[in-house]
């Protein structure tokens, strides 16, 4: 009784996808740019198509990863395509293999719980590459991208009378299928209802609303976290080893710290939201002083500090702001490029 599912795409994370629809018993067709990626997924019963459009007719529910939107368009012969369909690419994979760190799903969702709100459908439209194919049917992209490409690929395939959901796979492809990976999911409200019970296949399915570019807004700032926790672990790790510390040693220091200090996002959120960043327990102008150590000690060490030297110059910033008073929260609103000079 499962409905069939199609995935183009069969790198890391295609494969990965397929085998979940797989593991729950849906008839799964796959394509891929470069053919013979399929082999594992066809021993386990996927239909290897021969054409992209042979894919996409296969089933009412396309799922489009590929690496990037100049991926995607080529594939669906979409407006800005660069690069010929069908050109052999270099396969570089980067499917990690460990699966653990990663934080409670529960969690996430509790914060991410937005409900949807009704949508338009999908108005007729023209035939092109594959065009034509996609009339009526749904395609949820999970590919990475920006929240402007996923809205103008939404209102191209709403151009071709099919249904458009966008997702951010925040999971490395050995946790699909499992609790722990959250795909966040936004669009089309009908289609996400059509095929939620489909897509949660893959995990913990999280719909964001019919902006098809929340999903996407979502994913990029979760990534910014996780990226700007990593600059700061790689500085440390540095820091410690430009005098031999193994990092192994190191590091249960750093997580028991990250995990204090992560205690106190709720309340800097808090305070972003009401604009009121007076209660600080360590204000900014303090912290800005004591920042110049951490870039004073980077050099004496050895250490590179081009991680560390950008909060340091919006610490500054936020002191010439006359903000020193208050807790560093109020840094945020320096970063909004699109509030300068409000
Ligand atoms: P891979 O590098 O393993 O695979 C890339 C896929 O894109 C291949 O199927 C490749 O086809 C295809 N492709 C690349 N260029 C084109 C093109 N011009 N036309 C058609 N197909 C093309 O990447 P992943 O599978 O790991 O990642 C896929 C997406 O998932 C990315 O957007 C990534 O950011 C996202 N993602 C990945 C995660 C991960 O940990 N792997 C985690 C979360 C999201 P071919 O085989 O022919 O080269």
């Amino acid at each position: 009784d499962r409905p069939p599912v199609t995935v183009i795409g069969l790198g890391a994370m295609g494969r990965a996808l397929a085998g979940a629809f797989l593991d729950n018993g849906h008839p799964t067709t796959v394509w891929n740019r470069t053919a013979g990626k399929g082999g594992e997924l066809t021993e386990r019963g996927a239909t290897e198509a021969a054409t992209v459009t042979e894919a996409i007719a296969a089933s009412r529910i396309v799922v489009l990863c590929v690496l990037d939107y100049d991926a995607v368009r080529d594939v669906l012969g979409a407006p800005g395509a660069q690069g010929a369909s069908g050109a052999p690419g270099a396969d570089g994979a980067v499917g990690a293999d460990g699966a653990d760190g990663v934080a409670s799903v529960a969690d996430i969702l509790d914060i991410l719980d937005t409900p949807g709100t009704p949508g338009t459908p999908g108005t007729p439209g023209t035939s092109g590459t594959v065009t034509g194919v996609l009339a009526g049917r749904t395609l949820v992209n999970l590919t990475n991208g920006t929240p402007r490409q996923a809205r103008e690929l939404a209102r191209w395939v709403s151009e071709q009378g099919a249904d458009y959901l966008d997702g951010g796979i925040m999971a490395v492809p050995p946790m699909i299928g499992t609790p722990g990976s959250l795909v966040l999911c936004s669009g089309s409200p009908e289609a996400f209802t059509a095929h939620e019970r489909t897509l949660s296949a893959t995990g913990t399915v999280s719909y964001l609303g019919e902006d098809a570019g929340r999903a996407s807004l979502y994913d990029i700032a979760l990534l910014s976290a996780m990226y700007g926790m990593f600059g700061g672990f790689f500085h440390a790790i540095a820091m410690v080893g430009s005098e031999k510390v193994p990092a192994t040693e190191f590091t249960p220091l750093v997580v028991s710290w990250l995990n204090a200090m992560i205690t106190g996002l709720p309340a800097m959120a808090k305070a972003y939201d009401t604009d009121d960043h007076s209660a600080a327990a360590s204000n900014l102008r303090m912290q800005a002083d004591a920042f110049v150590n951490l870039l004073d000690a980077s050099g004496d060490q050895g250490v590179s500090a081009e991680l560390l030297e950008p909060m340091g110059t919006l610490l500054h910033r936020g002191v010439a702001a006359n903000l020193g008073g208050g807790d560093i929260s109020a840094l945020i609103d320096l970063l909004r490029t699109d509030l300068a000079g409000a």
